[in-house]
């Protein structure tokens, strides 16, 4: 089990579901943790900060007062994320904004204001919250399909152009997992229990991936243990790839 004493990281998305779960792994090795998010209500030890990240003056601010509050950060956990469904018929020019601001340009946008600080790090790590969708040509997530294949891509070539100032860049490619996310895509169906039973009847292990085994994924590679591995993406899918 990796030790986090004395590691600083900020985890965007972090006040719920797969951020949340991450956030609170990292506190629990030892890390000093801030999460960023539009309602930061996290329990302790977790430290909150509103920001929206498709927002620059609230990323910069929010990255400033994360720094200031941790003396430093070395580790970045890029997690806010938002769903969308449709195809290019039906999704509008506004919808693509709104989406590929938060999920592509988001990234992008803290990277950004946290690079600085990582690059005076010793143990420097980017993980991003990426997606099977980016590679699996999911039916009626064409605009989410698109951005979380530029986060793949996107993840690559962070790891390209940082990697000799010593800082590691990977991602995480979950399959469905049960969170507050999927549950309300759930209860929106007029009968969320037999819709939850066929999407677990979907998936080879039978269940959906839980929060929690995502947030190991994304610790592994922020911890030393992957101090080699730099501009990859781990599935924790259930075998979802594989089919
Ligand atoms: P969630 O809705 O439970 O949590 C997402 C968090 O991000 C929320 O707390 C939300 O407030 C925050 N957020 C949204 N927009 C934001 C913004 N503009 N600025 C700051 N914070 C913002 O969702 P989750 O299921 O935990 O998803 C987290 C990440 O995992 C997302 O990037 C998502 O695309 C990805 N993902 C989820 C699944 C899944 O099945 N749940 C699968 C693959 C990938």
């Amino acid at each position: 089990m990796t030790d986090f004493t004395g590691l600083r990281a900020v985890v965007t998305g972090g006040a719920s579901g797969i951020g949340l779960a991450a956030a609170s792994l990292l506190a629990a090795r030892g890390a000093q943790v801030v999460v960023f998010d539009l309602k930061p209500d996290v329990p302790e030890p977790l430290n909150g900060i509103a920001a929206d990240v498709s927002d620059d003056a609230s990323v910069r601010a929010a990255v400033s007062a994360a720094a200031l509050r941790l003396g430093g950060i070395d580790i970045l956990v890029n997690n806010a994320g938002i769903g969308a469904q449709g195809t290019v018929a039906t999704n509008d020019d506004d919808e693509w904004h709104r989406v590929l601001d938060v999920n592509v340009v988001g990234i992008a946008r803290v990277s950004r204001a946290v690079l600085p600080y990582l690059k005076r790090s010793e143990a420097a790590a980017i993980v991003n919250t990426c997606s099977i969708a980016a590679t699996a040509g999911l039916p009626n997530r064409a605009l989410y399909s698109a951005s979380k294949g530029a986060v793949l891509a996107l993840t690559m070539a962070m790891a390209a152009d940082h990697v000799r100032e010593g800082i590691r860049v990977n991602c995480v490619n979950p399959g469905t997992a049960d969170t507050p996310w999927v549950g309300r895509l759930l209860d929106a169906a007029a009968d969320s229990a037999t819709e939850r039973a066929n999407l677990e009847a979907r998936q080879p292990m039978g269940r959906l991936v839980t929060a929690d085994e995502v947030a190991q994924a994304i610790v592994y590679l922020a911890s030393p243990l992957a101090g080699s591995t730099t501009g990859t993406a781990l599935a924790v899918d259930g075998g979802m790839q594989n089919l």
